[in-house]
């Protein structure tokens, strides 16, 4: 057959055709159907940071068995991130490999504290809606502690609403993969560096005990790191 003065056969001219209608649809969905959606979204056009704990040579708390927690924050991380971005969120990651950031400045003598600095200044300057950073808990001498817990800064009203609606719905998480966890306030805090230093309202997420068997496992697990994942966006919904 013929299109326009070009001879093609039937077959290639049927894989123009759907391609073109492929091509149409996927900008009908992006340019039509998603800018609907997000405007009756709550997280549509909000700036959210998220910040894995640790990373690189600092592996966070960890467990014998080779468990650590820098990589559990990574993993519920990037799970966040798109569960976040598909409710039309903008998402900025401190950290979106396996790295520490003291790297970035030069501004402490101790590696660490340059780590700190550099999150905090990643923070204040994309000046998101809010900030959430992740870790994993460790109670040496009790290992039956378990369960999230919320952290935010004492004097930042907003920060700590954040902070309880995430510590609700991460206790609803655990109750729903059959584990009771005692209930808890979020933690009023004002000494933990990054809570001190960054601006923005925000929060330090500890999704569970690296200490205690059953969460350790749990934390490992993906299904588990989406439902927190999910969890937090749902929290997220409530507070904006
Ligand atoms: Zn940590």
């Amino acid at each position: 057959m013929r299109i326009f003065w070009i001879k093609v056969s039937r077959f290639k001219a049927l894989t123009l055709v759907f391609v073109f209608l492929a091509a149409a649809m996927f900008l009908f969905w992006k340019n039509q159907v998603l800018p609907v959606f997000w405007m009756y979204s709550p997280l549509a056009g909000k700036t959210i940071v998220i910040d894995p704990g640790h990373g690189g040579i600092d592996g966070g708390t960890y467990h014998k068995d080779g468990t650590l927690e820098k990589h559990i924050n990574l993993s519920v991380a990037i799970k966040l991130k798109r569960v976040l971005e598909r409710s039309g969120a903008k998402v900025v990651m401190t950290r979106t490999k396996d790295e520490s950031l003291d790297y970035k400045n030069n501004k402490s003598k101790s590696r660490h504290k340059r780590d700190l600095i550099a999150r905090v200044d990643i923070i204040n300057e994309v000046n998101p809606d809010v900030y959430l950073s992740l870790h994993v808990n460790a109670e040496r001498n009790s290992p039956a502690t378990r369960g999230p817990m919320v952290f935010y800064y004492r004097t930042s009203e907003e920060s700590r609403r954040l902070a309880e609606l995430i510590q609700a719905r991460l206790e609803e998480v655990y109750k729903s993969a059959g584990q009771e966890v005692r209930k808890r306030k979020p933690y009023a805090n004002s000494s933990l560096f990054l809570l001190c230093n960054a601006k923005p309202p925000g929060v330090i997420i500890e999704m569970g005990f690296m200490t205690n068997a059953t969460d350790r496992k749990l934390l490992q697990n993906a299904e588990f790191q989406n439902k927190i994942a999910s969890a937090i966006e749902l929290a997220l919904r409530e507070y904006f």
